[in-house]
């Protein structure tokens, strides 16, 4: 019996990990688990699942969930901080990172600084804080199980060679698909029509809106070269992109002898996650299996970076290394806010992130609390550069 963690339980990555974790009860039991605003449904999980510790970071969604929350035995945090508790407590065997943005990032070091088993989804922290957190890794022997399907697919297909943070031997590069979200196809002169309500309508996977933002943009394909150079220590030269838009393909590996070796599945998230829930065991779900008859195609085309501006970007940053990547996932978070709430146009999200990038020195990277300064300051940046636009 594993006592699990999860991190943003109200989101899409805890749905999809709360779907597996009803098939098998007898092999999981949640410890703990966390939401921001979302106080009914963190309510009505609690409820179900009966953790020990419920932690709510948003104040208002608190006093809610205090006033309603009945279950006995389980108790209701309030704050960020107690993230950083909840993930470090001895009896937690794995910890589900599927808080969006930023946000998680002091809850995934710490649970790195406490030796976890971390499934991570949210790559932000990890593109934000990779320098940080993989010495800690090495240290403390964590380990770092990837849920994000790029590269969950590529720890599927190295298997027993996978090691967080080492590169493996023999592998040549890696090749990471994207779906090309809904506008791969769309000419960069119609960018600035496009509503929020249809760069939300992703194709293929049913996911928070930041990232499906983040995928009709391409800057999300950016962000995972940025995960899978820290999690698989590769270098920029040999993580390659392709479209593919049927998503079935999850992500390849090129090995020195010539064999690549590729996953594939429905674009159901209940895949990565059950397969690293499982820690090397198979675990069902309720994914629909692949008929690859029905499928009949599938086809590959190379990523446009003229015309998805954000993925050249995120090589760029990687390439400068230190606080860059933090810089463009910061100024990242706040154009696409911006754009949800109607402020700017989509294609400005590309214009306003390179504009910051460049605005801003990149340095080394001292510490958390540098970190968290940091995004503050490019946060402000972010926002005045919009507030001056409009
Ligand atoms: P959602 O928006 O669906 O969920 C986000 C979760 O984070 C919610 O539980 C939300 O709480 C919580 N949250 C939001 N802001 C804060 C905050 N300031 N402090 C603490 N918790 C916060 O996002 P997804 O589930 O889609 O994505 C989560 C992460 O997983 C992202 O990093 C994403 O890139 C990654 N990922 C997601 C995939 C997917 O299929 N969804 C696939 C691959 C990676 P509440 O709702 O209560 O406010
Ligand atoms: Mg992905």
């Amino acid at each position: 019996m594993k006592s699990i963690c999860i991190l943003g339980a109200t989101g899409s990555i805890g749905d999809s990990t709360l779907n597996v974790l009803r098939k098998h009860p007898d092999k999981f039991r949640v410890h703990s688990l966390t939401a921001h605003t979302n106080a009914d449904k963190i309510i009505q999980l609690a409820t179900e699942f009966k953790p020990e510790h419920v932690v709510v970071t948003d104040v208002d969604a608190y006093q809610l969930v205090r006033q309603q929350l009945t279950v006995q035995n389980t108790q209701i945090h309030c704050g960020s901080a107690a993230l950083e508790e909840v993930v470090a407590e001895a009896t937690v065997d794995l910890v589900v990172a599927g808080i969006v943005g930023n946000a998680g990032m002091a809850s995934v070091l710490a649970a790195v600084q406490a030796g976890k088993t971390l499934l991570l989804a949210n790559k932000e922290s990890i593109v934000a804080a990779g320098e940080l957190v993989m010495p800690v890794v090495q240290q403390t022997a964590a380990r770092i199980i990837p849920l994000d399907s790029e590269h969950n697919a590529i720890y599927q297909c190295l298997g027993s060679e996978y090691q967080t943070g080492v590169r493996p031997d023999g592998v040549k590069s890696i090749t990471l698909t994207a779906s090309g979200g809904p506008f791969w196809q769309t000419e960069a002169s119609q960018f600035k029509h496009i509503t929020p309500a249809q760069a939300v309508a992703h194709p293929k996977w049913d996911m928070g809106a930041k990232i499906s933002i983040d995928s009709a943009t391409l800057m999300n394909k950016g962000l995972e070269i940025i995960e899978a150079h820290w999690l698989f220590d590769m270098p920029n030269q040999d993580i390659n992109v392709l479209v593919h838009p049927q998503s079935i393909i999850h992500s390849m590996v090129n090995y020195i002898d010539g064999s690549v070796l590729a996953q594939m599945g429905c674009p159901d998230m209940q895949i990565p996650i059950s397969h690293g829930l499982g820690l090397g065991q198979r675990l069902i779900n309720d994914a629909s299996f692949l008929d690859l008859l029905q499928q009949q195609q599938l086809t590959f085309y190379v990523a446009d970076t003229d015309k998805f501006s954000c993925l050249q970007l995120a090589r760029e940053a990687m390439v400068v290394g230190g606080t860059a990547p933090a810089i463009l996932n910061a100024a990242n978070e706040v154009s696409v806010a911006a754009f949800l709430a109607g402020q700017i146009r989509f294609d400005q999200i590309g214009q306003i992130n390179d504009r910051i990038l460049n605005a801003i020195q990149a340095n080394q990277v001292e510490s958390l609390a540098h970190l968290q300064d940091l995004d503050i300051e490019v946060r402000f940046k972010t926002e005045t550069l919009i507030n001056s636009q409009q």
